[in-house]
């Protein structure tokens, strides 16, 4: 199978190209409909099919000679602890752990909160909601008590599964008095709290709330996997829109088994018996996708690993993982590349370690500088692969896919649209714009399986969000152009949405909390360029009259309620006065003009800006962020 001859058939016939794909699974019961239209645009993959994503990722795998093979294994420096898990004793633990959700009252389509830092029994609660039915939304462990709360009340949990803590290099985070905080906050009450009590922190149990993970899970019954339609939801993961409501992104079980097959063969390269290793945090997209199911649902050892890219304990952290387990291919975010070649910009650390099971590495979540490219390339000897993807797809739209013959790279490119993906460019107007003219990146419908159909609980504001700007397209908020050869390059957002060591944050929820402040005006956020981090938060704050507080005093008070609210990974640390904000006459903030001058991007003031002798400031301001190389 080529990699031409794949995209053009899945392109001109997407049902039969993805029929053929869905052939390889393991269902209960094989879709005969493959795809179906709704009268809203939205679509439906497999709808007939039945299936159980945690069969997929541990019992088929046993029944398929992979029992005594490692299934995970967990790494964590900052422990200073290793174990492992064959599949069958991963099973086992998680039909225990389902077994126990159950008789805590957890229903089919019930939803669970999982608010847990990099254990295995994170995984574990992922996959024994899987197989129950249940709809599981971890929380990043990062996020304050405030943001839980907000997810809370949305996914309106039958019970929240935690820690007592989470571990920062050295520095032990209690997380179960954020989740009793965060309890507090919320209108909605999950029936329970189950929490893993860890040696490096114990947390105080409410009576009648709250239970004990090991002891409860010690008492319970093993229960199989059940019977699920194709549709029926897997797991919500909330991400930043442009307001403060975060998005809840709904993977369906049957398009993202498909989905995450194809993946990973044909675009990772991954075979069942190589370890794969996913360097992100089950809080996010890339810890559902590339830490558990996708590896696991195809037979791959996973990694999980609780450390950083440096100091656990030192540059060499990650090749010291590569060389000790054998790892065949890895996927990491940009930002920690970053942060490793700081402190190792001659690959000493690295050439320490033997990483010749290593055959390339991944990197996405934001945009990929080609310094940062070139020098891992060289350092590493290792092919290194820009891909493009979102939180809403779950699995790549643009990557090489080097299972196929599709590796040609080009630089400053994340590649060309994987198989399943119309990816194409339009003007304001929604016309298509011709190769190498830049504009907004669009998908034409119907998305291919394992994308987000829909928003937990808020189907409208899907529509409003992603469907409705250009009719007939997928509106994925990045601008961008493409070749005449069709390699796709990612120029950034063009909303309110930044990227924070390849988190996704939104402005416009921090311009809400330094709005509330007393001595603030009026204030923008936007996304300014950070060395390491690639972007971090900077408010243009314009002050009320009369306020003797100074700048440094109100950045204070600012930095520490958006940490209190958001969490320390906004990295908000930035706060500059300004005189004014540039507006249009009908007072809109021009966040397009602040953004462009932001990225050092050539601009013409809008016809609508009522003031143009208010941007000699603003570039003022933000020339000390500029882009540097
Ligand atoms: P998230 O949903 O948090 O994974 O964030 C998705 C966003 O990250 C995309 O819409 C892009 O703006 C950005 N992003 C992800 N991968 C890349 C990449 N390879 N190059 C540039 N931007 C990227």
């Amino acid at each position: 199978m080529t990699y031409q001859h794949s995209y053009a058939r899945s392109i001109a016939d997407p049902a039969a190209f993805w029929a053929e794909q869905a052939d390889a699974l393991a269902w209960y019961r094989k879709p005969l409909q493959t795809l179906s239209e709704n009268p809203d645009g939205t679509h439906q993959w497999f709808a007939d099919g039945r299936l159980n994503s945690c069969y997929l990722a541990l019992d088929h795998q046993i029944e398929q000679g992979r029992g005594e093979q490692t299934a995970l294994i967990y790494d964590s420096p900052v422990t200073g602890s290793q174990q492992q898990f064959t599949y069958v004793q991963l099973r086992d633990e998680v039909a225990r752990l389902a077994g126990l959700l159950r008789e805590l009252g957890v229903q089919k389509g019930d939803g669970v909160i999982i608010y847990m830092p990099m254990v295995p029994q994170a995984a574990m609660a992922m996959l024994a909601c899987a197989r129950i039915g249940a709809v599981h939304s971890v929380v990043f462990g990062g996020f304050a008590a405030n943001e839980l709360a907000l997810r809370i009340d949305d996914a309106r949990p039958t019970l929240l599964l935690t820690a007592s803590c989470g571990l920062e290099f050295d520095r032990v985070i209690e997380y179960k008095p954020l989740v009793d905080r965060a309890l507090a906050l919320a209108k909605h009450q999950p029936h329970q709290v189950l929490v893993l009590q860890r040696p490096q922190a114990s947390a105080t149990l409410v009576e009648g709330r709250d239970l004990d993970w090991h002891s409860a899970v010690a008492a319970a019954n093993p229960v199989p996997p059940v019977k699920l339609a194709a549709a029926d939801p897997l797991y919500i993961m909330y991400t930043s829109g442009t307001t403060g409501k975060p998005k809840g992104i709904v993977r369906e079980n049957g398009g993202n088994a498909v989905a995450l097959g194809f993946a990973m063969r044909h675009i990772y390269g991954m075979q069942a018996g190589d370890v794969w290793w996913g360097i992100s945090d089950v809080g996010w997209v890339v810890g559902h996708s590339l830490i558990v199911y996708g590896p696991l649902m195809n037979g791959c050892t996973t990694v999980l690993y609780e450390g950083k890219p440096i100091r656990t304990p030192d540059a060499g952290a990650y090749w010291r993982v590569v060389e000790q387990y054998r790892v065949n291919g890895l996927f990491c975010a940009p930002t920690a590349m970053r942060a490793i070649r700081k402190e190792d910009p001659n690959g000493e650390f690295l050439r320490r370690y033997d990483l010749s099971s290593l055959r390339q590495l991944f990197l996405a979540g934001e945009k990929l500088d080609s310094s940062t490219h070139q020098w891992l390339e060289s350092t590493s000897g290792k092919a290194v692969h820009d891909h493009w993807w979102q939180t809403e797809t779950g699995w790549p739209v643009t990557a090489p896919c080097v299972g196929l013959d599709g590796s040609a790279a080009r630089p400053g490119s994340s590649n060309r649209a994987v198989p399943g993906y119309h990816v194409r460019v339009l003007d304001d107007d929604g016309q298509l714009l011709g190769a190498n003219q830049q504009g907004a990146i669009v998908i034409a419908l119907p998305l291919p399986p394992g994308c987000c159909q829909t928003l937990w609980g808020d189907h409208q504001r899907y529509l409003d969000a992603y469907l409705t700007a250009y009719p007939g397209y997928y509106h994925t908020g990045d601008g961008g152009y493409l070749d005449d050869e069709g390699f796709v390059y990612i120029m950034g957002r063009t909303d309110d949405v930044i990227n924070v060591s390849g988190h996704r944050l939104s402005t416009g929820e921090m311009e809400d909390l330094v709005a509330h402040h007393p001595a603030v005006a009026e204030c923008a956020v936007i996304g300014v360029h950070d060395e390491i981090k690639g972007q971090v938060p900077l408010a243009l704050v314009v002050l009320k009259d009369g306020q003797g507080i100074n700048e440094a005093a109100l950045q204070s008070e600012l930095v520490a309620s958006v940490r209190e609210q958001i969490g320390a990974l906004a990295c908000f640390n930035q706060v500059r006065v300004v005189n004014r904000l540039p507006k249009t006459r009908s007072g809109k903030t021009l966040r397009a003009v602040l953004r462009k001058i932001a990225d050092q991007q050539a601009y013409t003031p809008p016809s609508t800006l009522d003031d143009p002798a208010v941007l000699a400031e603003i570039e003022a301001v933000l020339a000390s962020f500029a882009r540097v190389g």
